[in-house]
C-alpha cells in the first residue's frame, strides 16, 4: 500500500512528518505559481489520511513536527477530526502546521479556528506575496490587502503565522509600491514570521506571458533595493528571513549574496548594512564588466531548481 506524499512543503518543514490531506489547490489561479497546475483538487477520504497517519513511523524518522498538505487543507470537511486523530496517535508532536489561503482564513468563523487550535494545529503558512492591490490583482491572488490584514489578525489569536512575500512580483514597474504597501500590510497584520522568495518566472505560468510586457524582472541591484525598502518599512516585531535559494545572487563562480535574516526591529540596522554591502559588491562587479545573476537568470539557465 503506497503512502501519499504532499509534493511541496516549506523549507522549515524539512524534518516534519508530511501528511497529505487534500490534493492540489482549490484556487489554482495565481499567475506565478506552477505548483499544482496539473493536479485536480480533491479532498482525500478521511480513512486514507488516517491510514497514512498510522504509517508515519514506518515512513519518516521520528519527529516532533508535522505538516499538512497540499495547499489549503483546512477546507477539508474532516480537518478537525484528522488533526485530533494525528495528535491521539502522536502525542509527542509539538508543532502541527498547514498551508492556508488568506481568503479562506478571512472568511473562516472564529469557532472553526478555535476548534482547529484545540485539535492541535499550531502554525499556518500563508502566501501574502504582496500588500499592493495592483500587484495582487495582476497575479490573481483573489484577495485584497484588507483581507490579508483581517486574516492575519484572526489567525494570530490562535496560531503562529508565516506570511510569504515575493520580492520582484511588481517588476521594475511597481517595485517601490510593492515594497511599501507590503510593509504596510505587515505592520497592520503583525505575522509571527515573514519569509521572502524572490520572483522566479516559471515556464507555462500566466506570469510568463506578461514578462517583458507589463512586468520587467528586477536585476540584482533592483532586487537589493526593493529588499531594503521592504525592511526599512517594517516597524513591528516579527522574524524576517530570506530562507530560500531564490534570494541568492550569483556570479559565474558562485553565490555572492544569501539573503538576510533576523528579528525585526532589533536587527534591522545589521540587516540593512548587509544589503548595503551586497549593493557595493554588485556595483563594483557590474562596473568591472562582470555579470551578476538573480535566481530568475540562474533558473532560466538550468543552474538552480526551486
Ligand atoms: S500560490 Fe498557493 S493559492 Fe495560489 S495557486 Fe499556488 S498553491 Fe494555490
Amino acid at each position: 500500500m503506497m503512502y501519499d506524499f504532499p509534493p511541496f512543503r516549506p523549507p522549515s518543514e524539512a524534518t516534519s512528518y508530511l501528511i497529505r490531506v487534500v490534493r492540489g489547490c482549490n484556487w489554482n489561479r495565481c499567475g506565478f505559481c506552477g505548483m499544482y497546475k496539473y493536479i485536480k483538487f480533491q479532498q482525500r477520504p478521511k480513512r486514507e489520511v488516517f491510514r497514512d497517519i498510522d504509517r508515519l513511523r514506518e515512513i519518516f524518522p521520528p519527529s516532533r513536527t508535522a505538516f499538512l498538505g497540499d495547499s489549503n487543507p483546512l477546507i477539508h470537511r474532516d480537518i478537525v477530526e484528522i488533526i485530533r486523530y494525528l495528535i491521539s496517535k502522536h502525542p509527542e508532536l509539538e508543532r502541527v502546521t498547514a498551508y492556508a489561503r488568506i481568503k479562506t482564513i478571512a472568511n473562516m468563523p472564529e469557532e472553526k479556528l478555535e476548534a482547529l487550535k484545540s485539535a492541535g494545529l499550531t502554525r499556518l503558512h500563508m502566501g501574502l506575496e504582496s500588500g499592493d492591490k495592483k500587484v495582487l490583482d495582476l497575479v490573481q491572488k483573489g484577495f485584497t490587502p484588507e483581507d490579508a490584514v483581517k486574516a492575519c489578525k484572526k489567525a494570530t489569536k490562535y496560531f503562529e503565522v508565516t506570511y510569504y512575500v515575493i520580492t520582484g512580483l511588481g517588476g521594475v514597474e511597481r517595485s517601490r509600491e510593492h515594497a511599501l504597501h507590503t510593509a504596510k500590510v505587515i505592520n497592520e497584520a503583525k505575522p509571527t514570521f515573514v519569509r521572502i522568495r524572490n520572483l522566479t518566472v516559471l515556464p507555462s505560468t500566466p506570469l510568463e506571458k506578461i514578462v517583458g510586457d507589463v512586468l520587467t524582472p528586477l536585476n540584482a541591484e533592483q532586487q537589493l533595493e526593493e529588499l531594503a525598502t521592504l525592511i526599512k518599512g517594517i516597524n513591528v516585531r516579527t522574524y524576517f528571513t530570506c530562507d530560500h535559494v531564490s534570494n541568492y545572487l550569483f556570479t559565474k563562480t558562485g553565490a555572492i549574496f544569501y539573503g538576510v535574516s533576523g528579528h525585526l526591529p532589533d536587527e534591522k540596522e545589521e540587516m540593512l548594512q548587509q544589503i548595503e554591502n551586497a549593493r557595493e559588491t554588485v556595483k563594483v562587479l557590474v562596473e568591472s564588466g562582470e555579470r551578476v545573476y538573480t535566481s530568475n537568470d540562474m533558473y532560466r539557465r538550468g543552474l538552480i531548481t526551486l
